[in-house]
């Protein structure tokens, strides 16, 4: 096992609805510990890819992104969620339904912080049915700048976001992926 595979079993807990709560180092409190352990895994697994950008999207990914940005020493950019990006020329738009709020969202960055010479590493805490991670890759294309590669905290391998994104050919490095969880037993087990 490896550290956020213990992490999860020593801190997490399963919610019913297919839900892992990690907030007390992930999605509330951070473990900067954890974070920096995170960020040096995705570095390592990366190590042969030239990157000029980072993009996550809030809230949660954000810290696995400034710890990551300041290992490339490069920009992290976070896509924002909002209602207000409707019918704009200087931002790039995209939707992503929340898996965990249960809603759509608009999800946009400003123009100007990417641009078509951008090498992009998308970024994120949690992969589920990859809803966040296509609207970011959306983002990306409408800049016309290149994804370069996706890494992820916790992938739940139970849901299709990781088989799609390999399908679709992108390099996608998740450091725990959930095989199955279930809330009533409380257990946890991961791919391997
Ligand atoms: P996706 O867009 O891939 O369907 O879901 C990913 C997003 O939903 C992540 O950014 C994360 O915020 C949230 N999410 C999905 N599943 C879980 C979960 O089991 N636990 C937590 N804490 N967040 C999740």
């Amino acid at each position: 096992m490896n550290f956020l595979e213990e992490k999860i079993l020593s801190a997490g807990y399963v919610k019913q609805g297919n839900i892992l709560k990690i907030d007390n180092f992930l999605n509330h409190q951070i473990d900067v510990n954890i974070m920096r352990q995170i960020a040096h895994e995705l570095k390592r697994r990366f190590c042969d890819v030239e990157i000029s950008k980072i993009l996550t999207i809030e809230a949660s990914g954000i810290a696995i992104a400034t710890m990551l940005g300041n290992l490339y020493d490069v920009p992290v950019v976070f896509a924002k969620k909002g209602e207000t990006a409707n019918c704009t020329d200087d931002k790039y738009v995209s939707q992503a339904y929340s898996f965990t709020h249960k809603c759509m969202n608009n999800v946009f960055v400003s123009k100007p912080y990417l641009s078509a010479s951008d090498r992009v590493l998308i970024v994120d805490d949690f992969l589920a049915d990859g809803q966040a991670a296509h609207s970011l890759i959306d983002i990306v294309r409408q800049a016309g700048a290149a994804v370069v590669g996706i890494g992820i905290a916790v992938e739940k391998g139970q849901q299709n976001g990781g088989r799609l994104l390999r399908e679709e050919g992108y390099r996608l490095e998740s450091i725990a992926i959930i095989e199955e969880m279930d809330w009533e037993t409380q257990t946890i087990r991961f791919r391997r």
